[in-house]
């Protein structure tokens, strides 16, 4: 799977003199979840400190922002514009001093009435300084309606609808907000007396720090260095809405995602693809990297040998996560190279973790047919996606989609392989962790779980500036 961008991974630290440090290391293990920005805030009790840039973790902070930054407490944040765009402005931890004092926000997750709360703050006169939907969080927080109330922070978090984790650092404390549908994952570790708050667990494994739970579903976990406590809040009307697709494609294998091992999910996918949909063929071949566990999983129930079809360049990216069509096609052919002695004359059974546009995929399967492959039989560990995502998943629109208004038929020759087969939504709710109705599929089946208002355009925050007469669409304008 190539074709969608998503989406962003969080870390926070307290209680460890090198907090920054610590924080760096659990972007850099999370840096699958966004590569257009990075950040990191500081506080050493009372001032928060901040360094925020373009690019992957490494190129966004270097070795003297870490100096610079050695305080007790960070959150830290890796960025995809899920709303917004690719800017300096927009990176994250955004940093305000406002009528709150300091305070510095990271979100993962997209806010479905951001649009609505913005104006209605515009029309007041509030001045936005990010295209971000995250931002109005911030004007809400410094607004004297919630300041004044007993809890401001869930004051404000019961007005927010969508997909959210945060991490809202004042300077002596980091509150972890996980929403109450909790649609995107936060984990809790610790190590030694340090505690860490993650995006996934594998950000906890690079800093050695012992897993001990997740955050709850409407819970908000207050670090600080005097220790942690826990408080809940809820939404009326807000289902529990798991992503699933955290566990068919964004996680890392490694990491535990809602409770579960991502890898194990994933080798369940694989094995009820093959019960479900077995291939006459000689090989079964992950087109890599994401659907190696599910390749793992068909072969272990389907008794066919499993092989390597394609080499891998690991100092490409990954390339959905690029900003235009053209350069992430560019990095699929740098990146995946099929290895003809591998595939030649085979009957090969290839399992894809996901197929969006189908575009690259349709590259990847011509790619082994010129190496020599004599049959493909392609076997998606997911259900066709035919709708758009507005929790913080950067799917293209819903025309872009392959499968939307398509036949598994039409799909399948536009791939060009010899047959096409994807795993059922039931099959795939049948290998998580029940009960199913915890799990948002928004985009296989159509139903949104949480409200929302129309069409998602991530640039909706970006209208309110006035293209100059030419200019080239704002995309061409961005990159
Ligand atoms: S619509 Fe799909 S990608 Fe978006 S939150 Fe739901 S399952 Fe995840």
């Amino acid at each position: 799977m190539t074709s969608i961008r998503h989406y962003c991974g969080l870390c926070g630290v307290v209680n460890h003199p090198d907090a920054a440090e610590f924080a760096y290391f659990g972007l850099y293990a999370q840096q699958h979840r966004g590569q257009e920005a990075a950040g990191i805030c500081t506080s050493d009790g009372r001032t928060i400190d901040r360094r925020a840039a373009i690019g992957l973790v490494t190129d966004a902070l270097n070795e003297r922002d870490l100096v610079e930054l050695r305080n007790p407490m960070a959150i830290g944040h890796v960025r995809y514009s899920t709303t917004g765009s690719c800017s300096t402005a927009n990176a994250q931890p955004l940093l305000v001093n406002c009528a709150a004092g300091q305070v510095a926000i990271c979100h993962n997750g997209n806010l479905v009435n951001a649009r609505a709360i913005r104006e209605t703050y515009e029309a007041t006169g509030h001045i936005f300084n990010t295209t971000s939907d995250t931002e109005v969080i911030l004007h809400m927080l410094a607004d004297a309606a919630y300041r004044d109330m007993d809890d401001p922070l869930v004051a404000v978090l019961r007005q927010l609808r969508g997909s959210y984790c945060l991490l809202v650092m004042f300077p002596d404390r980091i509150e972890a907000v996980r929403d109450p549908s909790g649609n995107r994952p936060l984990c809790l570790g610790r190590a030694g007396d340090a505690w860490i708050v993650a995006s996934e667990t594998c950000a906890l494994d690079i800093v050695d720090a012992e897993y001990v739970r997740e955050i709850e579903p409407g819970e908000i976990v207050t670090l600080s260095l005097d220790g942690i406590r826990s408080r809940r809040y809820s939404v009326p009307d807000t289902p529990r809405a798991q992503c699933i697709f955290e566990h068919v494609y964004f996680a890392d294998p490694s990491s535990m995602i809602f409770g579960q091992s991502v890898h194990e999910v994933r080798k369940r996918f694989g094995a009820s693809l093959a019960r479900q949909s077995p291939a006459s063929a000689d090989l079964v071949i992950a087109v890599p990297n994401c659907a190696r566990c599910a390749a793992i999983g068909y072969h272990e129930e389907s008794g066919l040998p499993l092989g390597r079809g394609f080499t891998t360049n690991h100092y490409v990216g990954r390339s959905f996560i690029l900003p235009s069509q053209g350069m992430r096609d560019m990095a699929v052919r740098l990146k995946l190279n099929p290895i003809r002695a591998s595939v030649a004359g085979k009957r090969l059974v290839v399992v894809e973790d996901s197929v969006v546009r189908g575009t690259t995929t349709r590259g990847k399967m011509q790619s082994l047919r010129n190496a020599g492959a004599r049959e493909i039989h392609l076997r998606v560990a997911s259900p066709p996606i035919r709708h758009p995502c507005h929790y913080g998943i950067d799917f293209p629109s819903r025309a872009e989609l392959i499968a939307h208004e398509r036949t598994v038929e039409q799909v399948r020759e536009f791939l060009g392989v010899d047959s096409l087969a994807y795993l059922t939504l039931d099959a795939m709710l049948a290998c998580v962790r029940p009960p199913a109705e915890h799990f948002c599929t928004a985009c296989f089946s159509g139903r949104y779980p949480i409200a929302i208002d129309g069409e998602f355009d991530k640039n909706v925050f970006e209208l309110h500036v006035p293209a100059p007469a030419g200019a080239p669409p704002r995309a061409e304008v961005r990159h």
